[in-house]
C-alpha cells in the first residue's frame, strides 16, 4: 500500500519559486542570495500559516546547497540533489537546528544553542539556527542570544520566524534582515486550490475553492486542510461542491442567510428566530450566521446607495449595521454563542420596525431636548436590552451632525 501524504505536506514548497502568494518575499531573498548578501540573522513575521517555517528550511536549503558537483556557492535555486539537499530534504541535516521557542522558552536552551554555535558545522557551510515562534523567549533568554547576535562567528546563521513581531526586543530586531509574509490573496489561494485539485483529480468547484480560501484567511496550509478533508467526504467521481464545504465548515447557504435578513428587515422577530433555529440545528456555527449576515447586509445596504432599489430608509440600514456590528463584536467572548445570535436578531428586527429616522428628525431640530425626545419616540418603549439605549447618544450626535442648522441654544 502506498504510504499516504497528506496535502499539506506533499504540497509544501520545495524551493523560492513554490511559495503561493508571496512574490515579493521570494524575489527580495533571491537578491540577497544571487547577489551574496547574506546577513547572519534573518526574521520571518506573519499570521499563522503563511509559511514562515518553510520559508525558514527553504532559506537554510539555498544557504548549503552545494550543488551535485559540491562546488556550487549559496544558491537562490538549491539543486535538490546534492547531499545537503538530500539531508535537508531527510530532516537530517546535521548543521541545520530547528527550536520551538514556545517550548524552549529558557535560559538553559539559548545557551545550548550559543555553545554550539561556537563549534564549526559538521558538513554544511553554516550551522543554521532556525527558531520557531522566537517571541516565545524569556526576557533573559533574549539576553543571552544577544551575545551572539552581536558578534557571530562567520559560519553562524539565525532564521528567526514569529506570530508576534512586536514582542520581539528592539535589540534583537534590530540585527535581523526582517520579512514579512503576507495573508495569501483570495484569488491566489482560490487559483492554487484549483491546481492542486488537478494534480490530485478532485474535482473542485469553483465556488467552493472561493469558499475554501475565504474560511481559510489565507493560509495555504489551513485551506489544503479543508480541500483535503472534503475529499474523504466525496466518492470517486463526485465533485466537491459549495453544499459540501458549507456543511464542512458550518456555514450557511446564501439563500438561507437571504431569507433571514429579509425576515429581520420586515422585523418578523419570531420568524427570524425560527430560522435562525433551524440554521443551527442543521449545523451552522453561529458565528457563521453572524459573519453572512454582515455580507448580506453590506450587499443590502450597496444596493440601497448604488440604486436605491430598495425601500428602507438608509439610515435605518446603516443603524442596523452598527448593532450588527456590535452584536459580532460581543460573540467573541460569549459562553453562549447561540444566545448571542438569538439576542441580535431580536435586537435588529426589533430595530428595524422603526419608522424613516432621518424624516422624522428632519421635521424637528429645534432642540437637542426635542431630539433626545423624538429618539425616545422612536425607540419606542424602552428596550430592555441596552445596546440600543447605548447606541441613542450616538444616534443623536449623528443626528445632529447631519443638521448643521438645528438651533442648539436650548441645550443645557
Ligand atoms: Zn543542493
Amino acid at each position: 500500500m502506498d504510504h499516504y501524504v497528506v496535502l499539506s505536506r506533499k504540497y509544501r514548497p520545495k524551493d523560492l519559486s513554490d511559495l503561493v502568494g508571496q512574490d515579493l518575499l521570494a524575489k527580495s531573498l533571491r537578491s540577497c542570495l544571487d547577489t551574496k548578501r547574506v546577513p547572519h540573522a534573518f526574521l520571518f513575521y506573519g499570521i499563522r500559516g503563511v509559511g514562515k517555517t518553510t520559508t525558514a528550511r527553504i532559506l537554510a536549503k539555498c544557504l548549503s546547497c552545494i550543488g551535485p558537483d559540491g562546488s556550487t556557492d549559496i544558491t537562490s535555486s538549491p539543486c535538490g540533489i546534492c547531499r545537503s539537499c538530500m539531508a535537508m530534504t531527510n530532516d537530517q541535516h546535521m548543521d541545520i537546528m530547528e527550536f520551538d521557542a514556545a517550548s524552549r522558552t529558557g535560559v538553559d536552551d539559548i545557551r545550548e544553542i550559543v555553545d554550539a554555535s561556537q563549534y564549526m558545522p559538521v558538513s554544511g557551510r553554516y550551522k543554521i539556527f532556525i527558531i520557531d515562534e522566537v517571541h516565545m523567549l524569556s526576557k533573559s533568554a533574549f539576553n543571552a542570544l544577544l551575545k551572539t547576535l552581536e558578534e557571530p562567528p562567520g559560519h553562524v546563521k539565525f532564521i528567526f520566524a514569529t506570530t508576534e513581531v512586536n514582542k520581539i526586543p528592539d535589540t534583537i530586531l534590530s540585527r535581523c534582515m526582517k520579512f514579512q509574509l503576507n495573508p495569501v490573496s483570495g484569488e491566489t489561494l482560490s487559483n492554487y486550490l484549483i491546481s492542486v485539485a488537478k494534480k490530485e483529480k478532485i474535482n473542485l468547484e469553483e465556488g467552493a475553492a472561493d469558499m475554501i480560501s475565504e474560511e481559510s484567511e489565507g493560509s495555504v496550509r489551513d485551506a489544503l486542510s479543508i480541500l483535503e478533508q472534503a475529499r474523504m467526504l466525496i466518492d470517486e467521481f463526485q465533485a466537491v461542491t459549495q453544499d459540501i464545504i458549507i456543511d464542512m465548515i458550518g456555514g450557511v447557504r446564501s439563500n438561507d442567510i437571504e431569507k433571514l435578513l429579509k425576515l429581520i428587515l420586515d422585523a418578523q422577530t419570531r420568524d427570524a428566530l425560527n430560522k435562525s433555529e433551524a440554521l443551527i440545528k442543521n449545523g451552522a456555527i453561529p458565528f457563521m450566521v453572524f459573519k453572512e449576515l454582515q455580507n448580506a447586509m453590506y450587499k443590502v445596504i450597496t444596493e440601497k446607495v448604488e440604486r436605491n432599489s430598495i425601500a428602507y430608509p438608509l439610515s435605518n440600514l446603516l443603524y442596523l449595521w452598527q448593532i450588527l456590528l456590535k452584536q459580532t463584536e460581543s460573540m467573541k467572548d460569549a459562553f453562549y454563542p447561540e444566545c448571542v445570535l438569538n439576542a441580535a436578531i431580536i435586537i435588529l428586527s426589533y430595530t428595524a420596525s422603526f419608522p424613516d429616522i432621518d424624516k422624522l428628525m428632519l421635521k424637528e431640530t429645534s432642540s437637542k431636548n426635542q431630539l433626545v425626545q423624538k429618539v425616545g419616540e422612536i425607540l419606542g418603549e424602552k428596550p430592555i436590552l441596552e445596546t440600543i439605549s447605548k447606541n441613542e447618544n450616538k444616534l443623536i450626535d449623528t443626528v445632529l451632525k447631519k443638521f448643521p442648522g438645528a438651533n442648539l441654544t436650548e441645550i443645557e
